[in-house]
């Protein structure tokens, strides 16, 4: 199927002039879209799959610039619990995390990221070879970061052993379609600046992102200050490796001097609002971000931090989170919330080219919300539709690539039940070994 003809829909291009077509029509040919524009062009092309979106709201693929998808079998555990990384998480990591965790942990998040409209996602976990095979195999297109700590991890016994996997792991997925391998020094404090510096080598010899947490933890913030007298975001500035190909997430703890070496340096933000409210972390402050005009796109963080993996839920706490903090009902108005997640997340993954808008050579990453569910009405304003009324059940049809993954809100060409099935042996298994820590 690789002639695809989409009727019968709202087009939210997302485009240089946010331009928006009613009764649109979107021709694919292969990967790429062809050609759009309004009911007219429906006779133009012929023997082409019809899609008929039913009056629904066609939008660019939503990008997650930041999760740890393979963490889902351990979503909802101790939630608010104030030690449950150092009494669960890592003691439970420790024994449980190998190939087999991190593949079906991907498969399940992966099929929760593409029933809710997630096209492209930005990962960071252990053993990523797994998480770029799951979403090789699911379709989903996907920047794959190695965790390199400074510490045994549980996929190198060796200190710092992540770097001569992460170096196999780019050889092997760096000419990939779908698949952007990547590097990802796990943090600052995590990592010595050598291994930093060597960790931003490697980037730039591959050409690959270097995905980091950076500005999340107050102990992070107090750490440079009383050791460099600098922000973590001068640290990592001092040491030269801040440049286009880095993804920061968080960015919570930054100051106005800090956003001017972001912005110099071209570095990709990661806003988390979900992660960083229930985790008490702090608000970034993304309004400063996006006037400047700095990459900014949204990320979910892993499903422990803010129990989903979808970017529709986000949407909404980007805007609500700053309009209370600031006390302006006037910020961030919902089409700059659906830019974030949209061709900022794009920008943020220098993939703009590619993805992020609906125009005419760019691959088509679609998606279709239906209107027809009981909270989709009235609609006034799509973007405000979109950021503070849909949920993910809303998401109808989902094509990555120009191949349709999702369908009438099916997962196409997988047993998802299967899937399934084995994250609840994972949540069996997760229950006996909680007994014995
Ligand atoms: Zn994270």
């Amino acid at each position: 199927m690789d002639k695809i003809l989409i009727k019968n829909v709202t087009i939210l291009t997302m485009n240089k002039n946010k331009e928006i077509i009613e009764n649109g029509v979107v021709v694919i040919v292969g990967k790429e879209i062809i050609d759009i524009g309004d009911s007219s062009l429906e006779s133009k092309y012929k023997d082409f799959f019809i899609i008929d979106g039913n009056g629904g709201i066609l939008m660019p693929g939503m990008v997650n610039c930041h999760s740890h998808v393979s963490m889902v079998p351990f979503r909802s555990l101790a939630d608010d619990e104030a030690d449950r990384l150092k009494k669960y998480i890592f003691p439970l990591e420790k024994k449980l995390v190998d190939k087999d965790l991190v593949y079906n942990g991907a498969r399940y998040g992966i099929c929760e990221m593409l029933l809710s409209g997630v096209t492209t996602f930005c990962d960071m976990y252990y053993y990523e070879d797994e998480v770029a095979r799951a979403a090789s195999r699911l379709g989903i297109r996907a920047i794959v970061g190695e965790t390199i700590v400074d510490f045994p991890s549980p996929d190198s016994t060796e200190p710092y052993g992540g770097l001569e996997y992460c170096k196999e792991f780019i050889e092997k997925w760096h000419k990939d379609e779908l698949v952007t391998p990547a590097i990802a020094p796990h943090a600052p404090y995590t990592n010595d600046s050598e291994h930093l510096i060597e960790a931003h080598m490697l980037s730039q010899k591959y050409n690959v992102p270097l995905i980091m947490h950076v500005a999340e933890m107050d102990y992070e913030y107090k750490k440079y200050k009383e050791e460099y007298n600098m922000t973590p975001v001068e640290y990592l500035d001092s040491l030269g490796i801040l440049d286009k190909n880095f993804i920061a997430a968080h960015l919570v703890l930054v100051n106005d001097k800090d956003l001017d070496i972001l912005q110099k340096r071209e570095v990709g933000v990661s806003h988390n609002v979900g992660a960083n409210s229930k985790g008490a972390k702090g608000v970034a402050p993304v309004v400063k971000m996006y006037e400047r005009g700095m990459k900014v796109g949204l990320g979910t963080d892993g499903p422990m931090s803010g129990n989903t993996l979808d970017i529709i839920t986000q949407m909404p706490l980007v805007g609500k989170v700053q309009k209370l903090f600031n006390k302006d009902r006037t910020l961030l108005p919902s089409k700059n919330i659906v830019e974030m997640a949209t061709i900022g997340g794009a920008r943020t993954l220098n993939m703009e080219h590619l993805i992020g808008s609906i125009e005419v050579g760019k691959r088509a990453d679609l998606v279709i919300l239906e209107t027809e569910s009981v909270n989709m009405q009235p609609i006034y304003d799509y973007y405000s539709t979109i950021v503070y009324s849909a949920n993910p059940s809303n998401v109808d049809t989902v094509i990555v690539d120009g191949r349709i993954i999702v369908r009438s809100k099916k997962i196409l060409r997988i047993d998802f039940n299967d899937i399934k099935r084995n994250l609840l042996n994972m949540k069996d298994k997760i229950l006996c070994m909680i007994k014995e820590i």
